[in-house]
């Protein structure tokens, strides 16, 4: 949070209270950073991932130019927001919805998964504010139902995100047919990367950078350790036992690809772990239905993939689990950014088999400090077990099963000097990664 008040960022009245009600009470630090450039008309590139306020670090300029001028005639869109996600598009929906309550003003959401007479306002009635996904929006601009001559400023949020996801020529098209607009926000988790650079270079003229990463102090509410799992059934194990332990009141399971989400949504549902789950290319409806279903906690467990990982807010995620570790660093970042949000505790554990090490490693570089390694009594690791506990029957026999140490990792393992002796280069089995220090239950 910053020092100052939103009534120092010379919002009007009307603006403020809405954010009383919101229980915003100071503008936090993208806020008091971002507003006052976005409102002297300046165009914006600023990293800022979700849980630091970024949305209202764009709506609130945005209203306010919108107030400051307003329109003179019935017409369309001034104000284009691109997201790359539905579920994000909504939220920020409801977040413009709420800030913009006590005004004129009115918000449309396009996104695609729903009905196209859902967009029968934002397409034909006069309309401020338009939060969009690049697809449906873009096949209403080739069908020419949706008129972006009006747009004044284009905000793009999440746009590494946007780029990920291939929508590359999609928002350079939406950008094209705004080209009458005076100001352009461009947000993302990082600035990092020459593709998302470019990008930048080509939309935003003369930008003010600012990035607000999230404080440490910030990111340390987020306790963050790892189980090591022998195979996919050790690693079930362990999940359905932290997910039955008092405190994981509520959590997102995540899981790499739709299969292996509706295989654990069910294997969970039989072992008595009520779950709602939520994925890509689902129908709108049943997502919503999903995403209400946890949001109130008629479930306390939400399996997804990284389609949830961005964007979504969901207040009270006590627990983060990957239950498989994400592709890359920053999608774990932005994982356990579902949890600890505005102020509260929260927790991130991801279930590492051998094969995941190295994805941890680059995580720990990433995020520049180690994750703890942390052990189950009932469910240590195999590997670890063989050293110090008598070897029991069911160990043996998975010894047995376990394959043999490839001679290529150990020596790759050695050659690995100067990394962390924690760091557990070669699987577990081969070399297992020093644990006892950490292990606390
Ligand atoms: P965002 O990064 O925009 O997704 O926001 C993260 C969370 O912080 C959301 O739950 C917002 O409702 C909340 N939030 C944003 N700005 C403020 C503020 N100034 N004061 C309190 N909560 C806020």
């Amino acid at each position: 949070m910053s020092s100052m008040t939103f009534e120092q960022l010379d919002l009007e009245p009307i603006l403020v209270r809405a954010l009383a009600d919101m229980g915003y009470v100071k503008p936090t630090t993208i806020q008091s950073q971002v507003i006052p450039e976005a409102m002297s008309g300046r165009d914006i590139m600023a990293s800022a991932p979700t849980g630091t306020g970024k949305t209202a670090a764009f709506l609130l300029p945005v209203c306010q130019h919108l107030l400051d001028f307003p329109r003179r005639n019935a017409g369309p869109a001034r104000i284009l927001i691109l997201t790359p996600t539905r579920e994000l598009a909504m939220q920020i929906g409801q977040d413009a919805r709420a800030i913009v309550k006590g005004t004129h003003l009115k918000v449309e959401v396009i996104i695609g998964g729903v009905h196209a007479s859902e967009h029968l306002p934002a397409l034909t009635k006069t309309t401020d504010i338009v939060i969009a996904t690049p697809g449906r929006l873009l096949q209403y601009i080739e069908e020419e139902s949706f008129d972006s001559r009006d747009i004044e400023m284009l905000v793009l949020d999440e746009a590494d995100r946007m780029l990920d996801m291939g929508f590359i020529n999609e928002v350079d098209r939406i950008a094209a047919e705004a080209r009458w607009r005076r100001q352009t926000m461009l947000f993302s988790a990082t600035l990092e990367g020459r593709g998302l650079m470019r990008f930048a270079a080509d939309l935003l003229k003369d930008p003010v950078e600012i990035t607000a990463a999230p404080p440490r102090s910030e990111r340390k509410k987020i306790n963050q350790w790892i189980h090591l799992a022998d195979d996919p059934e050790h690693k079930f194990a362990l999940l359905t036992h932290i997910l039955r332990q008092p405190d994981v009141s509520r959590s997102i399971v995540f899981v790499k690809t739709r299969e292996r989400l509706e295989e654990l949504a069910s294997r969970l549902q039989q072992e008595g772990l009520d779950n709602a789950w939520l994925r890509g290319e689902m129908e709108q409806v049943r997502r919503v239905e999903a995403l209400e279903r946890f949001r109130i906690g008629r479930v306390n467990i939400l399996v997804a993939t990284d389609v949830a990982s961005r964007g979504i807010d969901l207040p009270q995620v006590s627990h983060v689990i990957n239950y498989d570790m994400p592709r890359t660093p920053d999608v774990y970042v932005h994982r356990i950014g579902r949890t600890g949000r505005a102020g509260n505790k929260g927790t991130a554990i991801s279930l590492v088999e051998a094969h995941d090490m190295p994805l941890v490693l680059r995580t720990e570089r990433y995020l520049d400090e180690a994750l703890k390694r942390r052990v189950i009594d009932e469910l240590r690791p195999q590997h670890k077990e063989a050293r110090v506990v008598s070897r029991k029957k069911k160990d043996k026999d998975r010894k047995t099963a376990a394959p043999k140490p490839k001679e290529k990792l150990r020596k790759r393992a050695t050659k690995d000097k100067g990394r962390p002796k924690w760091a557990g280069a070669a699987p577990p089995r081969v070399r297992p990664p020093k644990i006892d220090d950490d292990a606390d239950e």
